[in-house]
């Protein structure tokens, strides 16, 4: 097991390879999660995303609420829970959900060797191959990225797909479905994080009643429910037009001098 933690405590060579490896890449997600989170409030944008699916029972109900609320969520798969379940995953391509990765085997990358995530990943795209694009979203497994796994995404031009808000789904206490609708409520909108993997009935129940109050929350606040895909994408524009709208101010300051 190669931890971060581990590494800090043999020296200083070391310790200038953990912060290139491990915590460079967790500033850069902190900042992406702080620009999407101020993005969606500015937007007053909703996200719905799932992770760790599809599953057999949880799956088709979370549809079912989706598609006669009429939203759009982002659900990002396992390539390993996908094997049987492919037909879940054509209907929620056919109903206009995002199909992202999550990776094959759920491997975080700051728990195992440096090669090993980048194969989950290759693995991941590979098994999902019928629905997500080699450069399709990547939401990094417990949110932990390396210098390795992001260079990887890079390479292949994909997107990380982070969240904003954790609805404490994977929490050993559940929160109520009602403190999470709080949250988004004070955020002015996010990307939730929830999941759909095959669980206890008390956390599947959690799952489907706070996606029914969030879209209750949606409906009743103007809030604009999305895919995150679409979401990054206007975001990414916003920011290349802020760019071009900064330079040719300085060109115009230039000119004026
Ligand atoms: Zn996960």
């Amino acid at each position: 097991m190669l931890m971060p933690y581990s590494l800090l405590t043999v020296g200083p060579l070391a310790a200038a390879l953990a912060a290139g490896m491990y915590f460079a890449p967790h500033k850069l997600r902190l900042m992406q999660q702080r620009a999407l989170a101020r993005f969606c409030k500015r937007t007053r944008s909703l996200v719905l995303s799932y992770d760790d699916g599809p599953s057999a029972v949880l799956t088709p109900r979370l549809l079912d609420l989706l598609r006669d609320s009429n939203i759009k969520a982002t659900f990002f798969l396992l390539g390993r829970n996908v094997a049987g379940h492919e037909s879940i995953v054509d209907r929620a391509q056919h109903e206009g959900h995002g199909i992202e990765c999550h990776g094959h085997d759920h491997t975080d990358a700051w728990k195992t060797a440096p090669w090993r995530p980048l194969r989950d990943i290759r693995k991941g795209y590979a098994a999902l191959e019928k629905w997500v694009p080699p450069h399709g979203l990547f939401r990094p497994p417990r949110g932990k990225l390396t210098l390795c796994t992001w260079l990887a995404l890079r390479s292949r031009r994909a997107r990380i797909g982070w969240w904003t808000i954790d609805s404490g789904d994977t929490h050993a206490t559940l929160p109520t479905p009602e403190s999470v609708v709080a949250r988004v409520l004070e955020s002015g909108g996010g990307v939730v994080l929830l999941h759909d993997h095959h669980r206890t009935e008390p956390r599947m129940r959690f799952v489907l009643e706070t996606t029914r109050l969030l879209v209750e929350l949606a409906q009743r606040n103007g809030l604009a429910t999305r895919r995150l895909g679409d979401v990054l994408d206007e975001l990414g524009a916003d920011h290349a037009s802020a760019v071009l709208q900064r330079s040719a101010c300085i060109s115009v300051n230039e000119r004026r001098r």
